[in-house]
């Protein structure tokens, strides 16, 4: 038994520093990701629940690594948080995800709102919103084109805070998404004095709700508990016909999933732009 003990001690600490040391490298490479040109951005379309177009796209980030091919945010997110890294990575997506829509206003496609994930540490940069109306003026996107994703928990940090930064966006023209709605705090109470736009609905509530009532009356209650306090309601992960015919028929305004499309680079996602679901 003791024998067994100091094996299991050995290999507990060998795969521990292994973690260490793939971190340190992961670390060391993402920190030259952006200046290496490796990250890139695909964007998922969100469509409108009565007209079946597209009247948005949401920007998510992946990480074409030279040596491990392309890596999914939940694989390198967390530590770009961690480390900080996630701030220059944040204002690089934003940059580029409003220069694209710009351009693709440009080029005479059919308008959409651009959605951009914050994280926490970039929400609470100094001059935060500063920041955010030097990208608008460099890339030329009217705001009304930018909605700005941020979620419960993050925003539950502390609350004046939030307030006082998203009366500015608001001020500005920015819409406001509260993301993965359902899975925080929920604190109904923050609802009516964060002045956002959109609650997104998370997908577990969308994943079962053709085939669970009670996922079902969840989602009834977010969609009718937003249109009464003027918010549009996003479901997330839409991916089967019956999750659709649901949510039409509860007037969901916005449906993103792969039933309609996965993310895709800038060249495929903007063909859809006229097309009709
Ligand atoms: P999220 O903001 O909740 O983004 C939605 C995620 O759901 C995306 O995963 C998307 O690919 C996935 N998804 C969309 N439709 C479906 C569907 O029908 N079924 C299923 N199973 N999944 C669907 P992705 O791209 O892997 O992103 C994961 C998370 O990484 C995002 O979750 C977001 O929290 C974070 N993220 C991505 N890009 C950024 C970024 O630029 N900045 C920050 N801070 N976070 C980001
Ligand atoms: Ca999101
Ligand atoms: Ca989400
Ligand atoms: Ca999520």
């Amino acid at each position: 038994a003791k024998e067994q003990g100091g094996d299991a001690y050995q290999f507990y600490t060998k795969s521990m520093n292994e973690r260490v040391l793939e971190r340190m490298l992961l670390e060391n490479s993402l920190r030259q990701a952006i200046d290496n040109n490796e990250l890139v951005i695909h964007y998922q379309p969100l469509i409108d629940g009565t007209t079946g177009r597209t009247v948005g796209v949401e920007a998510l980030v992946r990480w074409l690594h030279p040596e491990r091919g392309l890596i999914q945010p939940m694989e390198f997110i967390p530590l770009a948080e961690e480390t900080g890294l996630i701030v220059p990575i944040g204002e690089w997506v934003l940059r580029t995800a409003c220069a694209q829509n710009k351009a693709w206003q440009d080029a005479g496609y059919p308008p959409v709102v651009m959605a951009v994930n914050l994280s926490g540490r970039q929400f609470r940069q100094p001059d935060f919103t500063g920041r955010i109306s030097k990208v608008l003026a460099a890339t030329g996107l009217a705001p009304e084109y930018l909605e700005l994703e941020i979620t419960e928990s993050i925003a539950l940090e502390d609350v004046e805070y939030t307030i006082a930064i998203l009366k500015e966006l608001g001020a500005m023209g920015i819409g406001i998404a509260i993301d993965d709605f359902g899975t925080g705090y929920s604190s109904l109470s923050y609802l009516k004095r964060f002045p956002i736009t959109t609650l997104k609905i998370d997908r577990i509530f969308v994943q079962d709700a053709a085939k669970s009532q009670q996922d079902a009356a969840i989602i009834s209650a977010i969609i009718l508990l937003a249109h009464n306090l003027n918010l549009k309601v996003v479901a997330e992960g839409v991916e089967t016909p019956e999750q659709r015919l649901l949510l039409r028929e509860r007037h969901c305004n916005m449906m993103q999933g792969f039933l309609f499309s996965r993310p895709l680079p800038a060249e495929q996602v903007a063909s859809l732009f006229d097309f009709c679901w």
